[in-house]
């Protein structure tokens, strides 16, 4: 194996660290103390499991955690109702509600319901649009997490030849708007492009978000590219006994770390940075509403 691992563990650990100096600082010099709603509608495991590491990581890093659990039957305008509740909150500076919602629910009309300035997770329209025309926003956590990898890495990112794998309004478009505000020429791939395969080896930045196990193969990789591997996929290993599994990303990682330069794994890459980066932009909403200065390098 050539290439180095980029370790998303220690980088989210350094992060929490950096949001906690901030908070320290923000109760001590101001009296403020930022506070972070999560909303969570029905019993989904999977989300539950995410809404728990949320509120634990944010108790760690001396934020406030308001968890709001609403039954799986709540009507929109239920909730709707608690969305103007938390924005009118003073002591609420940033609002997630977990997605994805029962199918009763409109996501799009939920999420558009959240007062941007709140929006940590950078899905409401008008963040969506600050993002694609350079302006200050609030920028989804995962492909905020990704872009402070890459700048770790290559320091300027000017002029590289980037490519992101996927176009879903979570992860690939706003990643590709991130990579091109630092001067990326970006290429973005879908389900229809032609020849994934030489797109992907023109990349000195390969950014995949597909969901799809190991379908980068390494040959696919440019020599010395920087991959980031977003991708987070279950598949069986029976080799860790019978009804067992293992996460995978969308990357072939054995390959692909022969050539790359440097590569993000799977587990233990992107996926610890999205919390971290959650509690960045919560942080800085809570400095912005208060008019105090952000803390360096945790905004794009
Ligand atoms: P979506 O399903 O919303 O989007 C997948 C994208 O991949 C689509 O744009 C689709 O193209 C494209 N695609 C599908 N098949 C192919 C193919 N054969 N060739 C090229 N492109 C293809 O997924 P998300 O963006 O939400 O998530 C992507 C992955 O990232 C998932 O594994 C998810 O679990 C993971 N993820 C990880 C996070 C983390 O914290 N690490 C956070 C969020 C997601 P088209 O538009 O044409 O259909």
């Amino acid at each position: 194996m050539s290439a180095t691992i980029i370790d998303g563990k220690a980088f989210a650990a350094k992060v929490r660290e950096q949001v906690a100096t901030h908070v320290a600082r923000l109760k001590d010099e101001h009296g403020i103390t930022p506070g972070l709603a999560v909303v969570l509608v029905g019993e989904d495991p999977a989300s539950e499991v995410y809404v728990r590491n949320k509120g634990k990581q944010t108790l760690e890093v001396g934020m406030n955690s308001f968890e709001h659990k609403l039954p799986a039957d709540t009507s929109e305008a239920d909730l709707l109702a608690l969305i103007d509740q938390l924005n009118a909150d003073p002591a609420v500076h940033g609002i997630l509600v977990q997605l994805p919602l029962p199918g009763h629910l409109n996501s799009d009309l939920v999420i558009n319901a959240i007062d941007p300035a709140k929006d940590v997770d950078g899905f409401h329209i008008s963040n969506v649009g600050l993002l694609g025309t350079g302006q200050k926003c609030m920028v989804p956590c995962t492909p905020l997490g990704c872009l402070m990898m890459l700048r770790e890495q290559h320091g300027k990112l000017s002029g590289l030849n980037a490519v992101v794998v996927g176009r879903s309004n979570i992860v690939g478009k706003p990643m590709a708007q991130l990579l091109l505000g630092d001067s990326c020429t970006v290429t973005i791939a879908h389900s229809r492009t032609k020849d994934l395969a030489e797109v992907c080896r023109r990349a000195d930045i390969l950014v995949a978000a597909v969901g799809r196990p190991e379908m980068i193969p390494g040959d696919w990789v440019k020599p010395g590219a920087t991959v980031i591997d977003v991708g987070i996929n279950r598949i069986p290993a029976p080799e860790k006994g019978e009804g067992k599994h293992r996460l995978v990303g969308d990357v072939e990682f054995a390959s692909a770390a022969e050539v790359a330069g440097a590569i993000t794994p799977v587990p233990g890459g992107v996926g610890p940075m999205t919390i971290a980066c959650l509690l960045a932009n919560t942080v800085t909403a809570c400095c912005r509403a208060n008019g105090l200065p952000e803390p360096e390098g945790l905004t794009a």
